[in-house]
């Protein structure tokens, strides 16, 4: 017979989330189960509800609740300004710290069906393309990449600027920094 089978099941998910190693993933399970068992159906539910109701908007491919997300359907957004990022997630950060009023596109590879609906959305009025993109050298093939399928619209291309450490993803860089490297943009 195995012991505890369903807490040691408990144990191991926890420990498959980033950054959470066994001996957390054992104190977390602990603590939900005997300490806080309310907050612990809570949270289940909350991650039951999110995974079930949260999709990519099928403009910009950030999160969404719905087709579309609210920052595409924000009319009080600056649409002449386009801010490109690696992940999902980098938007979460930037908005956390409403540093911008433009919109998104996330462009999760360089193949024909990104770089269309990356068109699709410069060609409904954009003026500025902001690379918000983890400094690397990598990143600066993907910027002249882009620029080039660009090429036949006017814009001006920038990308944040050096105040994010080369290598370092964006929801590590401090709230000063990313405010700087993004109001401190760069032309490319
Ligand atoms: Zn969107």
């Amino acid at each position: 017979m195995k012991k505890l089978e369903k807490f040691e099941n408990l144990v191991e998910s926890l420990s498959t989330l980033p950054s959470v190693g066994r001996k957390s993933a054992l104190r977390f399970a602990y603590h939900l189960v005997l300490h806080d068992n309310f907050n612990a159906m809570k949270i289940a539910s909350a991650i039951e509800n999110a995974v079930r109701s949260i999709r990519r908007c099928s403009k910009c491919g950030g999160l969404s609740e719905h087709e579309i997300c609210e920052i595409c359907l924000d009319e009080q957004r600056d649409n002449s300004k386009l801010c490109i990022v690696e992940n999902a997630k980098d938007i979460l950060v930037l908005e956390e710290n409403k540093l911008y009023d433009g919109v998104y596109f996330v462009l999760n590879d360089l193949e024909e069906g990104s770089i269309s609906k990356l068109k699709e959305i410069v060609n409904s009025g954009v003026e500025e393309v902001i690379f918000a993109l983890t400094p690397s050298l990598a990143n600066d093939g993907v910027i002249l990449f882009v620029e080039d399928k660009l090429k036949e619209f006017k814009l001006k291309f920038t990308k944040i600027a050096q105040g994010v450490p080369t290598g370092v993803n964006l929801e590590n860089v401090d709230f000063l920094s990313l405010s700087k490297a993004l109001s401190d943009r760069v032309k490319v």
